[in-house]
């Protein structure tokens, strides 16, 4: 088979060193193969080959201002985008996540594979142009719409990897095991039962999508169960045996006051507590947004190099409450980001109110830095890259030799260009007022190229009557 290649010239890249400026990269079949320092202005086309002593012609494909490494999204439930923003209405004076539900459950009834499908990929253009390059999804949607199983019983996973390949982000895709509608085994509802699946079928989807994909360096196959009071954990304790391999395994854990208090009163034990005294809970496994966690469980987690899921907008929209990131990062906590809901897709927005919030808390200023570490924009950036790398099994956490070619390239207004690039990120970050980013590469294809999707056209008329659809029927 022939080999892909291609080659960026950058005024700046971004790495886990720092800043580098004028650099030429080679990608090769999806993989940085070389990154090598330009002797002069990259708008020459003779240079000094970063090779050998010749002048030569330099095989750039295209040049870019602000490179920086692309952000893996750890945590997304798909068909809830179309429901963004259609529940901010009052509701009843105790209004929270389980009212939210509510409208989601309504819209389960009506959601057919066919429209999954536009919404996957709608959403999924949407994440590529606000810098996001692969995505965790964390799927629950198993049924069809009376709560039977399809003939293919991974059917709506395969939809979404499907859609995810079609714009061209990178998946990994997380089945998820959901049999309990609360911790004393109480009984799925009815309206729940979309989400069911058996432990054999279970297995034989996770199983099934493993073959099927096994080959597909865009894809990786791993498994979640939904959280404690959805699943039975000694029943958990089994199927990750025998579905132990090093994939990732997600969880959703603390994200509720409730569901810690009712964890204890079933436990005697917190929930994050529990989940480390019965599972060896190593690098491969997220924990997602573990917002209600004590300083006893802080340390658990940082410990065991599991990765913590943070996604504040959504948390902040469900009216969850404050992730301890003080504590964790003090431990040096590995953790990423989610847009979780879909109520916001911009990783900008997802880093700067992390910040806010603890600034808000604690009443300090610059919290993710340090004496060492100065650049709050840059700590948050690249430790999210890190860590949302990690969790996803993607090697795309730094620009480097090795790594997949999965980029982001920024184009700056006029009046930013004597800053400096750390400032420049940090106006990104802290300021910007519209989208910066120009171009997304995946696996060394450029997926979106000033700021166009091949799929937008189509997608903007298919997605306009899904939601019309929900409109009239929720
Ligand atoms: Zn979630």
């Amino acid at each position: 088979m022939a080999m892909n290649k291609t080659s960026i010239l950058a005024n700046n890249i971004l790495t886990t060193e720092g800043w580098l400026s004028d650099q030429l990269l080679t990608i090769e079949d999806g993989i940085i193969t070389s990154i090598s320092t330009l002797n002069s202005s990259p708008d020459s086309v003779e240079q000094q080959s970063p090779t050998n002593d010749l002048k030569t012609k330099i095989p750039a494909d295209c040049k870019v201002n602000y490179l920086i490494p692309g952000m893996p999204n750890m945590h997304s439930h798909g068909f809830q985008w179309a429901l963004s923003g259609l529940a901010e209405n009052y509701s009843r004076a105790d209004d929270s996540f389980w009212s939210w539900r509510q409208l989601m459950y309504k819209f389960l009834q009506i959601l057919q594979p066919e429209d999954l499908e536009i919404i996957a990929q709608a959403l999924y253009v949407d994440m590529l142009k606000s810098g996001y390059t692969s995505v965790g999804e964390f799927h629950y949607l198993h049924n069809d719409c009376s709560g039977s199983p399809f003939q293919q019983k991974e059917l709506l996973s395969i939809t979404m990897i499907e859609a995810a390949l079609k714009v061209g982000i990178s998946i990994c895709h997380l089945p998820v095991l959901y049999q309990y509608a609360g911790f004393n085994k109480q009984l799925l509802e009815k309206n729940q039962q979309r989400f069911f699946l058996s432990n054999n079928n279970f297995i034989t989807v996770v199983e099934n999508l493993r073959q099927q994909y096994q080959h597909h360096s865009m894809v990786n196959i791993g498994f979640a169960p939904h959280s404690l009071r959805a699943v039975d954990i000694e029943n958990l304790v089994e199927i990750e045996q025998l579905l132990a391999t090093d994939k990732p395994v997600h969880i959703h854990i603390s994200e509720q006051k409730l569901e810690v208090d009712s964890c204890i009163t079933h436990f005697k034990k917190r929930p994050v507590e529990l989940l480390y005294e019965k599972l060896d809970i190593d690098h491969k496994w997220s924990l997602i947004h573990a917002t209600h966690t004590d300083e006893n469980e802080i340390r658990l987690m940082a410990n065991s190099d599991a990765t913590v899921g943070l996604c504040i907008t959504t948390e902040a929209n469900l009216g969850d409450g404050f992730f301890n990131m003080d504590s964790f990062s003090k431990s040096n906590g590995s953790w990423g980001i989610g847009s979780d809901s879909h109520i916001s897709i911009d990783a900008v927005e997802e880093l700067r109110w992390l910040e806010y919030g603890q600034r808000l808390q604690l009443k300090q200023r610059a919290c993710y830095a340090s004496e060492n570490k100065k650049n709050t924009s840059q700590n948050l950036y690249l430790d999210a890259v890190k860590g949302g790398a990690k969790s996803l099994g993607f090697k795309q956490g730094d620009i480097a030799v090795g790594e997949k070619a999965d980029f982001v390239s920024l184009t700056v207004p006029y009046c930013y260009q004597e800053l400096t690039p750390e400032q420049i990120l940090s106006k990104w970050i802290f300021s910007k007022r519209e989208n910066w980013i120009e171009s997304v590469m995946v696996s060394g294809c450029w997926v979106v190229k000033n700021k166009q999707h091949i799929l937008d056209d189509f997608l903007r008329e298919n997605y306009a009557k899904i939601l019309n659809k929900i409109l009239s029927n929720c």
